[in-house]
């Protein structure tokens, strides 16, 4: 089993080509976790795979709704959980059942929401890098069986786009 995959992205632009080509991939019931501080790119990165998974109207922030839904080859539920003020709030929106109805969520701030989350996602943490303002540091942790066994997949994405895709444990393996 692959573990985690860690890359470094030198600008928007490569951030959202990154995330488009796992946009490509998704797979209905897909659930990323977006975790990094205001203007680690989270947002950014969703526009990126929701291009990948052929959605064409523009995705901005969920600044008054929690949730925006937009239609691609997929579905994609975008939610920000930056602005829940409690876990009850993540509970009313049924994050299982948008996840059945044959769509990828996709979810900023996900701690905030952790507790309601199935226990199987794809974790993207996102930070700032000390090689300039528009480097970003991403690594991708598999969170559950369902990415565990993908992540051989995500390596060689981010390898395609200029990482060198090495499991950031050293692992890596069969
Ligand atoms: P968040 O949703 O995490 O708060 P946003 O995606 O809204 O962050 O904003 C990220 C900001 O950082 C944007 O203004 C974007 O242009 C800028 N930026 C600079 N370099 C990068 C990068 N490598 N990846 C993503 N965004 C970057
Ligand atoms: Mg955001």
């Amino acid at each position: 089993m692959t573990g985690e995959v860690r890359t470094l992205t030198t600008g928007v632009s490569h951030t959202r080509a990154l995330a488009a080509a796992l946009g490509e991939l998704s797979r209905p019931g897909d659930l990323l976790v977006l975790v990094g501080d205001l203007g680690a790119g989270k947002t950014a990165f969703v526009q990126g795979f929701g291009q990948g998974l052929g959605v064409r109207e523009p995705i901005t922030s969920p600044t008054f709704a929690l949730v925006q839904s937009y239609r691609g080859r997929l579905d994609l539920h975008h939610l920000d959980a930056y602005r829940l003020e409690q876990v009850n709030e993540a509970l009313d929106l049924n994050l299982a059942e948008m996840l059945d109805d044959d769509a990828v969520v996709v979810v900023e701030w996900g701690d905030t929401i952790a507790p309601v989350l199935p226990h199987d996602y794809l974790e993207v943490r996102m930070g700032y890098a000390e090689g300039g303002v528009d480097q970003r540091d991403l690594r991708f942790v598999p969170v559950g069986p369902r990415w565990s066994v993908r992540m051989r997949v995500v390596a060689t994405v981010v390898e395609q786009h200029g990482g060198d895709g090495t499991p950031a444990d050293g692992g890596g393996g069969a």
